[in-house]
């Protein structure tokens, strides 16, 4: 299933009024997940968000459910599209599709072509830092360069959303607790990254973590360590690579954040990010007012967002 969170009201609202929903296969339109669920009855809506991205408990054995019969009953969706639970996705705008993440783990330096680049050695374990949460945007909505940073990059990158509470999981079945998969862009500001002792404040300024469009779940992803992963600036490919490329490969970086760190439902891991950022070009480039950042990542769609300016 390819899952988003969504606002019906549109582009025009300023607060989204976050739903969830399942993009139904014939592509162009979302099913409303809690309103399927209330319809087909029987499960009560989350409590809160982030409770739609725990599949350990019954809702998504039922989500499940209303989603393959709908996708062999052209009836069944007709009559929910008229009772509202179907809607037109050019009617609703997509949101990041884990909008507010309990949290959201960044990996460093995990590409072996990316570190060969960079003259780095291999890390021999992974390199863990944050953003903070309130950075997360969904697609399509503008990243801002804030006026006090002259060195906004950007960095494609491949995001585990998990499924199920994880601490001290082993590698060996670290996969079960990845709910599934989505583009995710580490935008950073260097300038203020490399003049902090910390890495937090250049990765975490507003706007500065566009993820989505969708989140593919990890049965329709075959293998996780074999996607080309690619980022357009402009058009232009400014990354090309092969998530073949890893170091640390999903279950490893879930078995080790968990040996110390509880992971929840809804928890997002940014896996690194492949050769080919800005900075590290000659010359460097970084983003400006105008231009447009498309991140790719194969089967997991395109995740497109322009970059605006503030007033300085
Ligand atoms: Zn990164």
């Amino acid at each position: 299933m390819r899952l988003a969170a969504f606002d019906p009201e549109g582009a025009t609202k300023v607060t989204p009024d976050a739903r969830f929903g399942a993009l139904l296969p014939l592509g162009g339109e979302v099913l409303d997940l809690a309103k399927a669920l209330a319809i087909e009855g029987g499960a009560p809506e989350p409590r809160s968000f982030l409770e739609w991205f725990d599949a350990e408990g019954d809702r998504w054995r039922r989500v499940r459910d209303v989603f393959g019969r709908l996708s062999a009953d052209d009836r069944a969706v007709e009559s929910l599209r008229r009772a509202g639970a179907v809607m037109d996705l050019s009617a609703v705008r997509l949101l990041a599709p884990v909008p507010r993440p309990g949290k959201v783990v960044c990996i460093g330096l995990n590409y072996r072509d990316h570190a060969r680049e960079s003259g780095m050695a291999i890390p021999e374990r992974p390199v863990v830092f944050s953003k903070f949460t309130t950075s997360v945007i969904g697609p399509e909505r503008p990243v801002v360069v804030p006026a006090i940073s002259a060195q906004v990059d950007y960095e494609a990158e491949l995001a585990v959303v998990i499924g199920r509470w994880a601490r001290r999981v082993p590698k060996e079945s670290a996969l079960e607790y990845v709910l599934g998969y989505t583009n995710f862009n580490d935008v950073s500001a260097r300038d203020l990254q490399f003049a902090d002792q910390q890495w937090q404040r250049g990765k975490s300024c507003d706007t500065f973590g566009p993820m989505g469009p969708y989140l593919v779940t990890a049965d329709e992803v075959k293998d996780p360590h074999r996607l080309g992963i690619r980022l357009r600036l402009n058009g232009q490919t400014m990354q090309d690579s092969n998530t073949d490329q890893l170091i640390f490969g999903v279950g490893e970086l879930v078995a080790f954040l968990s040996e110390s760190i509880t992971l929840e439902p809804g928890d997002v891991i940014a896996t690194g990010t492949p050769p080919g950022v800005g900075f590290a070009r000659k010359p460097p480039v970084f983003l400006k007012p105008g231009d447009v950042m498309e991140v790719e990542i194969e089967g997991l769609g395109v995740l497109r967002n322009p970059v605006s300016g503030e007033p300085r």
